[in-house]
């Protein structure tokens, strides 16, 4: 697949397994125009064996410089059929969440597609924003859009590292896609629940709009949410768009269209997966 317009990406990596971690159960791929954070979750290194499944699976989506989108929800498929198939130990699930953003074709249009399952999270930086563009499957989310909780308080709620969906689940991983416009100077994030705990978005954006280089930026986050505390894995990614013609500018719409509708482990809620460590 190919687009009429010219679009280069430029992006930055980093991960650390944090202050009080034995493992890194983070894992991530950025290659061609793929760019996935995945969290394992199941203990004893099930997790990270989880999340490197995962991006194991999804990696030939990076072979093309435009993915289409049944091939990418045919990877997220395998990634989970991968982590399902994880011998684990009796009563332990291998799981990972998976966050992140490809780069794809509508229309000869080139839009982001962003995926979610679970709590890693994937935002953009336009206009001078930062937008949260996934949205969590986690217990806290849940509580927060009941009204019952304030985001505020879903920070410190004693069940915030609960995820109601993950790959690896029992169940299906039920995905969620986004599309976005692509526009000359988006910058995407792509991190795991290490990062968003330990610093707030008002941080997040401040470095990132300051810090030009994404290997840079990506770099700093981690750090500063390392010195914050770095209770979890952190990972994070950083995707600049760059190259963009002048006629996408004008032509391409500006607004997203949904697709459909005391430790720092994020725990799964099925209970095959209990006591879980991430
Ligand atoms: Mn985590």
């Amino acid at each position: 697949m190919t687009t009429p317009v010219s679009l280069g990406l430029l992006w930055g990596a980093a991960t650390h397994q944090g202050a009080r971690r034995r493992l890194n159960e983070d894992s991530f791929l950025a290659r061609g125009s793929v760019f996935f954070v995945a969290d394992g979750m199941g203990g004893h290194e099930a997790g990270e064996v989880a999340s490197a499944a995962a991006v194991e699976a999804l990696a030939p989506l990076g072979r093309s410089d435009v993915v289409g989108v049944d091939e990418v929800r045919c990877r997220v498929r395998a990634a989970h059929d991968a982590v399902r198939a994880i011998d684990t130990a009796p009563g332990r699930g291998a799981g990972t969440t998976l966050s992140g953003v490809a780069l794809t074709d509508q229309g000869g249009e080139p839009y982001w597609l962003v995926v979610n399952v679970g709590d890693s999270r994937t935002y953009r930086v336009a206009d001078g924003a930062l937008e949260q563009v996934s949205v969590d499957h986690s217990e806290v989310q849940e509580l927060v859009d009941a009204g019952r909780i304030t985001a505020e308080q879903a920070l410190t709620h004693p069940r915030r590292h609960v995820v109601t969906r993950a790959l690896g689940a029992p169940d299906d991983p039920e995905p969620d896609f986004w599309f976005l416009p692509v526009h000359a100077g988006d910058r995407m994030l792509v991190c795991s629940d290490g990062l968003t705990a330990e610093l707030p978005d008002r941080r997040v954006a401040e470095l990132l709009m300051v810090e030009p280089d994404p290997q840079t930026a990506a770099e700093r986050l981690v750090g500063e949410a390392l010195a914050a505390g770095g209770r979890d894995n952190i990972t994070v990614i950083v995707v600049d768009a760059t190259g963009l013609t002048d006629a996408l500018e004008r032509t391409a719409p500006r607004d997203g269209r949904p697709d459909h509708d005391d430790d720092e482990d994020t725990v799964p809620r099925r209970s095959p997966w209990k006591g879980a460590l991430t």
